[in-house]
């Protein structure tokens, strides 16, 4: 990666996503480039998408001038890297710009939605919905993503423990620029593509679970039905 890349990617970037959409000032990278442990990577740019096209405009640049790129749905992963990109003079591609739900079903009980989704914004929907169903959250903060949190195969709390086992339907970019969909959402029209985790052939939802090796940019969480009745109970062991 040479500074003459870096410079016309700078250029293509901006072109593609609007100059209000990168930021190379050094006080913005520097955000990025802190977390809980000591760390010596450098961040040269931040890159917010707002569309799976973007994403891939993004990517195919990256590809041709040689940029690495480090994904972020909200950057909040506290104490286990936070914002820091694994390799020193990455770009941040920061997806929390798409945050869209994409679609709800109050039926069968799934939500699918975009990269920048956060748990509250979930819980709050839900709320707005009446509805019969919940979010199993982890123990972090609110505004954390689930779409970041599913793929590091986050865990949390409630009925339904483990986000990697309770998402289908990924919608994914590859590193050579493409789109891919799991499962039955390649399928125009299919109406089952928010229920099925495996479509037709090999499942390939876990090769993108703490793998890095395409940028999701939606899928489908299920979500845990609401107790009719809630009983807590205390009790101390002797030990
Ligand atoms: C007090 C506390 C409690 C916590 N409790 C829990 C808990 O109960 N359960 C739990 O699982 N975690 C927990 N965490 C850890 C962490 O905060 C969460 O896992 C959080 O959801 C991760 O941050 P994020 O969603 O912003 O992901 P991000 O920081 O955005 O991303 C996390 C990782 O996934 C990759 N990634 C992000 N988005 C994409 C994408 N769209 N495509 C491909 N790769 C992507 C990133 O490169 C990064 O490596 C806790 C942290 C703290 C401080």
């Amino acid at each position: 990666m040479t500074q003459q890349n870096v410079l016309h990617a700078i250029q293509d970037f901006t072109n593609a996503l609007g100059i209000d959409n990168v930021t190379i000032s050094r006080e913005q990278c520097n955000k990025f480039e802190n977390t809980t442990f000591a760390t010596n990577q450098k961040v040269q740019g931040v890159l917010y998408p707002n569309s799976k096209e973007q994403v891939q405009q993004c990517i195919n640049i990256a590809y041709q001038y040689n940029i690495k790129l480090y994904p972020l749905s909200t950057g909040l992963n506290i104490g286990l890297g936070g914002t820091v990109p694994v390799e020193s003079n990455s770009f941040i591609l920061n997806l929390g710009k798409m945050n869209q739900i994409i679609e709800f079903n109050e039926s069968l009980g799934y939500i699918t939605i975009e990269s920048g989704v956060t748990q509250i914004q979930v819980v709050e929907f839900l709320k707005s919905k009446n509805s019969n169903f919940i979010l199993s959250p982890t123990g972090s903060l609110p505004e954390t993503s689930i779409i970041g949190n599913a793929v590091e195969r986050g865990d949390t709390r409630g009925a339904i423990p483990q986000r990697a086992e309770s998402i289908c339907n990924l919608g994914v970019v590859l590193p050579s620029g493409e789109y891919m969909e799991i499962g039955f959402g390649r399928f125009a029209n299919a109406k089952c593509s928010g229920i099925s985790k495996y479509g037709v052939g090999p499942d390939y939802t876990g090769l993108f679970t703490q793998s890095n090796f395409g940028i999701v940019v939606k899928l489908t969480l299920w979500l845990a039905p609401k107790a009719v009745n809630c009983d807590i109970i205390l009790f101390t062991m002797e030990t």
